[in-house]
């Protein structure tokens, strides 16, 4: 085959293991795609989408929530050469349209649901509007059934791009990660190493396609090694623990947020959860209380740290060394690696706080159309992740918090991950958000905004008084407030800068 990328890998599928079960969708109209049905249905798109000019190197964007087209067109685009651009749902349609016109998407696949915004966004986007196309339904459907399914094998190189992948956004405007086909395959390569993904698993792919993670840290190792995703839309804790137990799922991955909800449920102590051999967490810092919840049923929840610009897999916990290292995100994956510098770039010395900096092949190449910020996120060749970490003296890196994060107090450094950890020991609190605010005599204090749990009313200063003697005075937050709930990505992940906008004024406080 010419094509090396991933645009080649269901038909490299079909060639193994054409009749085992790529995806099973878990909606309205469930269904399942062999492998063979995914070559042959990505084959098909791929001539709708060259028949409407996509051709190698264009943008093709997709908006939606998670369903086997999702897949399905990513590979398209991948059999052409071309550049696909998965965009976050939720979005409102001047954001859509945004990326829309910073990618240059010259197509936009999207199911009914999200016709309203498609419309609004395409119409908006500056430049050539993107011809809009349908994704997942009927319509869609027919345009397969009507294409021509002749195999398609344009050269495509593990370096050309593969990926156009917007940055969540939770610390400014959304930058485009540019990912190449070979950044996404060393990764996926890392997953099966590190995962001991075997051909039969069965994954629950809840977590969303459009972000880096749910796509390749779960999904495309899984559709790599032949194994089977079950495709299911929307996120929701209870569905997660029926559908673990209908279809014997095998490997769950989630945000923090999510497994937070699920250990929630009251089904979480009684669902059969026999088939579980492999959970993994991401995204944030992942608080103990959760790893003890999953531990209660017998499952280890094994923590992993990444970035989307690194495709997005960095730093791994393995089972074997859970317990021993339970708090540290791990070691570098196989073909990755990781240091913990200062600012000029030496290494620090076991137990210093430091920044983390990647180098490896799913490192991206830069950030697209943005040569300055592309070039200042890089330092002699290494990534520089924004994260500070602290490293062990057998190797193993403990995420401390974003280096932008930081509160500095009377010129003590306050990491606020680890004051939200010793907050999340409260039994009424369930959520929490360590942020600075501006004080006259310290320079800046921390202040805990925080979720009770349903029903209970917390008492800020017996909040703060339980964490004397579990945190040195300088980094317990000199003020509490009470919110209903918690800013966050649609992944789950915490909008530290709105909760800072909101509440990050000296006098909105719970005064001690
Ligand atoms: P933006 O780039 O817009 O700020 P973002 O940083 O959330 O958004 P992502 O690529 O989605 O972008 O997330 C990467 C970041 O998530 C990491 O830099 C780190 O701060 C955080 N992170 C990921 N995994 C972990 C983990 N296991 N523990 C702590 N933090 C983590």
């Amino acid at each position: 085959m010419r094509n090396e990328g991933l645009g080649s890998w269901p038909a490299r599928r079909a060639r193994k293991t054409p009749r085992r079960t790529a995806l099973l969708h878990h909606g309205p109209d469930p269904r399942a795609v062999s492998y063979a049905g995914l070559h042959d249905r990505s084959t098909r798109l791929a001539h709708v989408l060259h028949a409407h000019g996509v051709r190698r190197g264009d943008r093709v964007a997709y908006l939606g929530p998670n369903h086997p087209a999702f897949l399905e067109a990513l590979f398209a685009t991948g059999i052409l050469g071309a550049v696909f651009v998965p965009l976050n749902f939720r979005l409102t349609a001047p954001e859509v349209a945004y990326q829309l016109a910073d990618s240059g998407a010259r197509a936009l696949l999207h199911p009914p649901s999200h016709g309203a915004v498609a419309a609004e966004a395409a119409a908006a986007a500056a430049g050539a509007a993107p011809v809009r196309l349908p994704a997942g339904d009927a319509a869609y459907e027919d345009l397969l059934a009507a294409a021509a399914g002749d195999p398609l094998d344009e050269p495509v190189a593990l370096d050309d791009t593969a990926l156009l992948v917007y940055t969540s956004g939770t610390t400014g405007r959304p930058k485009g990660a540019v990912l190449t086909h070979g950044n996404l395959t060393w990764n996926a390569v890392n997953v099966l190493i590190d995962h001991d993904l075997a051909a039969d698993e069965v994954a629950l792919v809840s977590a969303p396609l459009f972000h880096i993670a749910g796509l390749n840290m779960l999904a495309l190792p899984v559709l790599l090694k032949g194994g089977t995703c079950v495709v299911t839309g929307a996120f929701d804790p209870g569905g997660t623990l029926d559908l673990v137990e209908r279809h014997r799922v095998t490997f769950l991955f989630g945000v923090p947020a999510m497994y937070d909800r699920i250990v929630r449920h009251p089904r979480w102590d009684d669902a059969d959860l026999s088939s579980l051999r492999l959970l993994t967490c991401g995204g944030s810092p992942v608080p103990a209380p959760l790893i003890a919840a999953c531990q209660r049923r017998g499952l280890t929840l094994l923590q992993g740290y990444g970035m989307t610009e690194a495709a997005p897999g960095t730093l791994f916990l393995d089972a074997e060394h859970a317990t021993a290292k339970a708090g540290s995100a791990g070691v570098p994956h196989f073909f990755s690696d990781v240091r913990v510098a200062r600012p000029d770039l030496t290494p620090v010395d076991v137990g210093e706080t430091g920044e983390v900096l990647v180098r490896g092949p799913h490192v991206m190449p830069g950030y697209w159309g943005l040569p300055e910020e592309s070039a200042a996120a890089f330092a002699d060749g290494w990534f520089r992740s924004g994260d500070a970490a602290r490293v062990d003296a057998d190797g193993y890196v403990t995420i401390v918090d974003r280096l932008k994060d930081v509160i500095i107090s009377g010129g003590e450094n306050i990491y606020p991950a680890e004051v939200e950890n010793a907050l999340l020991a409260h039994p009424d609190v369930v959520e929490c958000a360590v942020i600075g605010v501006p004080d006259d005599k310290w320079g800046e204090v921390g202040r805990a905004v925080v979720v009770a749990r349903e029903g209970a009313v917390l008492d800020p200063d017996e909040v703060l008084a339980a964490l004397s003697g579990r945190l040195a005075p300088y980094k317990i937050p000199k003020s509490v407030v009470t919110v209903a709930e918690l800013p966050r990505t649609a992944s789950g992940k915490l909008l530290k800068a709105r909760v800072r906008s909101r509440h990050g004024t000296p006098d909105d406080r719970s005064p001690r």
